[in-house]
């Protein structure tokens, strides 16, 4: 029967409740399972109907369920105790006011974050490392204001057509149903800023804010009334559309990101910002506009580039060139010079040459948001130590006259929120040891090791069953949309064996990251699967970019695989992996199988997940496993490093099936009498031990604040203390390009005393001041080629004859070399290789 008339009814949330509200809003119950808890005690369907959502969900509770809930004291209780619990935590002193001197006030700029599945504002990896960044930063209590952008297109969710072909679904999103309220000011109006593009095209970007436990997330919005149709489809959606709508987007977060959270901290009457941290490339344009405010206020480009550096750190997060945003140079200029008299329009007083030679290359046709990035920045790091090797690598024509080992960038290993990925049965295990403490400044976490057999293995048995249980749910889901009939559908029912050894694969479709190396020889891995005694399970997911036909094809075999009769049992593909699927997977497989091509990772995540749940890793020697690599808690496939690939993908899978067939296997199925796999769960203990506590977010972003934001923080003020700095070292920089070529090393001699090698030169100098520059003694071993291999400098002084002698004890044996340099010296510098100068002897 048709209806009349349709209404939608909501019901109103009760005074008295009103705290409900506030635990809705503010996003810490995505890691507060107590949280969590009570809204689905409030009403188990509407939080189920929700999608989990609790901010849907309260206008979804019907009015009579609010008047049982409030009169029952139980619930009100368990309200009242959250709500406590949150103050608490809201307020009270955490390791950065107690631990951090001089504490720095930090801006987080990223084009994604990946908080909750319900503020769908994230692809992948590098928006869950955003909003694990995020996190962390509040639990350790560091004054960070993150910036992003409103997307009014989630990313897509994906399902399979018959063929096994993905097939992507596109869902608005609905400001209301999002946990983000707008940003007011004394009136109650929303707050806006604007950017001006050519054509004096006014854009009007409005604030929105995200609360992530102690951290608030400004979201930009150009969807506004008063926009120009254009204007309201910039944040349309995360990496949609072409370049210029790329660039577009970079400009509403760089340039409309500075802008808002100035605002923002002013009406909150917060710090002004001291840091601003580039969370990749795409946050660039966010040093454009400091260097022109800077100008507006009298600097010069140089000193205003000198000042805005002090305070950048820049994060690249991929090895692989084609990751990185290259825009043509003429579309820039077409949105910085809008009047084409070189002063930009839309960063009021920023001449458009000197910021396009920030980022151009290839003879100025082409614009490198990575290298605009390292050159607006004096800290820049990649995010694992071999990354950091592989960026010093890709980046050191930026540091001409430099070894790479010199080039500026250094490494912070990435991490998770240890809250949002581990399970409650395995937090419960470190709760028996630890008690119910705060983990997030602790390092030690050796006491995991006193845990017994019997403990792990319940646990462990327990997240098995319950991935097994969610799988079924979601291959059958899948089948549905893929035209099956229910009916036909009762094979699902015994699709994985909740005992049998279970490995996990999930990860973005991408090439490097070699989705079906694994079936490489199909035979084989149906006989590791099939086999009676000891047989294996797969559970597989990941989404491919839509524009990504080769990953999608990739994708295809795996499915197609998956869906023989033979193997269905064994082998799972799960569409639509996202946060809540990879909670469910990352704590229930034993083994996480990870075989990117090294060093094409830049760190990977996913598998840390998996170690803090008691998982173990299996993985090549890339990314974050290359450095924590043992073999006590995990498995490390051979890399085969020659030039055919399609001859190191099959090396390199004769690898992991060895290693799966002769020691994964059968050391999962060594059980004593009473099935107890000792040397496995000895293995567990190893990586919870040795592995979980260094690939925490908390150890990362106590990193980030010590060795990056503290730095950059105590870099700024010297500007602060100092007026005329920042115009010194403008000049400083003047006279080094000037003089410079009139350096030279000469008249080297060296002597060796006993074991003490004594080295003297003389320096010219021509027009540049003896304090102007620090001459080198640099020493080592010599290779074969008379390369100096890890040297040491030591730093030489002008004696009354003027010329510069040092020593440094010989303690090695064997081809010792060494060379004298001279480099610029500066307070400000903070890095030998930062200007790109130096003199070698010849
Ligand atoms: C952790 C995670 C990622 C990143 O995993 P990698 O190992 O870095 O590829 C991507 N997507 C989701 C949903 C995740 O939870």
């Amino acid at each position: 029967m048709k209806a009349l008339r349709t209404l939608s009814v909501t019901s109103e949330l009760p005074a008295e409740l009103e705290g409900l509200r506030t635990l809705a809003y503010n996003l810490r119950w995505t890691w507060n399972a107590e949280t969590r808890d009570l809204f689905e005690a409030l009403d188990p369907r509407a939080y189920e109907e929700s999608n989990r959502n609790p901010v849907v969900q309260l206008g979804m509770v019907p009015a009579r369920r609010y008047s049982e809930v409030a009169a029952d004291p139980k619930f009100r209780s368990a309200l009242e105790d959250c709500l406590a619990d949150l103050d608490t935590y809201m307020t009270s002193e955490r390791w950065f006011q107690k631990e951090v001197p001089a504490a720095p006030a930090i801006a987080y700029f990223s084009m994604e974050f990946g908080i909750t599945p319900t503020l769908p504002i994230y692809s992948g990896g590098l928006g869950i490392l955003a909003g694990d960044h995020l996190k962390s930063a509040s639990d350790l209590g560091v004054d960070l204001i993150g910036v992003g952008l409103l997307y009014q297109w989630g990313y897509f969710s994906q399902s399979l057509n018959r063929e096994g072909w993905q097939q992507e679904n596109y869902k608005q999103n609905v400001t209301e149903d999002l946990a983000v309220v707008p940003v007011t000011d004394a009136d109650g109006d929303q707050v806006c800023v604007n950017v001006t593009f050519p054509g004096e095209r006014i854009i009007t970007i409005a604030l929105w804010k995200a609360q992530v436990g102690r951290i608030s997330l400004l979201l930009l919005d150009t969807n506004v009334e008063g926009n120009d149709e254009g204007a309201r489809q910039i944040t349309d959606r995360l990496y949609g559309g072409d370049h210029f709508h790329r660039i577009e987007q970079e400009i509403v977060l760089g340039i409309g990101g500075v802008r808002a959270v100035e605002r923002f901290a002013e009406l909150e009457g917060r710090r002004e910002r001291d840091v601003f941290h580039l969370n990749e490339g795409h946050a660039g344009f966010l040093g454009l506009e400091r260097i022109g405010q800077l100008m507006g206020k009298g600097l010069s480009f140089d000193a205003a580039l000198t000042k805005t550096r002090a305070g950048s750190v820049f994060t690249t997060h991929t090895p692989v060139p084609a990751g990185i945003d290259r825009f043509d140079a003429g579309q820039l200029r077409h949105f910085l010079d809008a009047d084409g008299n070189g002063i930009s329009r839309l960063v009021p007083n920023l001449p458009v040459e000197a910021a396009l030679a920030l980022g151009v290359e290839d003879g100025g046709q082409i614009f490198n948001m990575a290298h605009m990035g390292f050159r607006l920045s004096q800290r820049s790091n990649g995010v694992a130590k071999l990354h950091g090797e592989t960026s010093r690598r890709m980046f050191k024509d930026l540091y001409p006259g430099f070894d790479e080992a010199e080039v500026p960038i250094t490494s912070i290993t990435n991490g998770v929120h240890r809250r949002t990925w581990i399970s409650r049965p395995m937090d419960a295990l470190y709760k028996s040891v630890f008690g119910d403490i705060d983990l997030s400044a602790r390092s030690d976490w050796s006491q995991l090791g006193t845990l017994s057999d019997k403990a792990l293995l319940d646990v462990r048995n327990t997240l098995r069953a319950n991935l097994v249980e969610r799988a079924r749910e979601d291959v059958r889901r899948s089948w549905v949309r893929r035209g099956a009939h229910p009916g036909e559908l009762g094979w699902v029912d015994s699709v994985l064996d909740p005992n049998v050894l279970t490995i996990g694969f999930a990860r973005r479709v991408s090439t490097y990251k070699r989705l079906t190396l694994m079936l490489s020889q199909p035979e084989r891995l149906r006989e590791i699967l099939l086999n009676e005694e000891r047989p294996v399970q797969i559970v597989v997911a990941g989404k491919a970019h839509p524009a990504d036909y080769p990953g999608k094809e990739f994708m295809q075999r795996l499915v197609q695989f998956a869906d023989d009769h033979g193997v269905r049992h064994r082998i799972v593909f799960l569409a639509d992996y996202d946060i809540r699927m990879a909670q469910y997977l990352v704590s229930g497989s034993d083994v996480w199988l990870n075989n990117p091509i090294r060093p094409e990772e830049a760190s990977g995540t996913s598998g840390m997940k998996v170690a803090l749940n008691g998982g173990l890793t299996f993985s090549t020697s890339d990314g974050w496993w290359d450095e924590m690599a043992t073999d006590d808690a995990g498995w490390t496939i051979e890399t085969v490093d020659i030039e055919d690939r399609a001859e190191r993908d099959r090396l390199e899978a004769e690898s992991l099936y060895n290693i799966l067939e002769n020691r994964i296997v059968p050391l999962f199925y060594d059980r004593d009498e009473s099935g107890v796999p000792a040397k496995w769960l000895q293995m567990v203990r190893n990586s919870l031990v040795e592995i979980a506590p260094k690939v925490t977010a908390t150890r990362m972003v106590r990193d980030y604040v010590e060795q990056l934001y503290a730095p950059a923080s105590q870099s700024v003020a010297l500007f602060a203390n100092d007026e005329g700095l920042s115009h010194e070292f403008a000049e400083y920089k003047q006279r080094l390009a000037q003089g410079w070529g009139g350096v030279s090393v000469r008249d080297v001699e060296d002597s060796v005393n006993g074991d003490v090698l004594a080295v003297s030169a003389s320096v010219e100098l021509g027009e540049i001041h003896a304090d102007d520059v620090q001459v080198q003694l640099v020493v080592g071993s010599a290779n074969e080629d008379g390369e100096l291999e890890d040297p040491i400098t030591v730093a030489m002084t002008q004696g009354v004859d003027g010329r510069y002698a040092a020593e440094h004890p010989l303690e090695t044996l064997g081809s010792v070399g060494y060379t004298v340099r001279a480099v610029p010296s500066h307070r400000v510098l903070a890095h030998t290789a930062e200007l790109g100068l130096v003199h070698v002897a010849q």
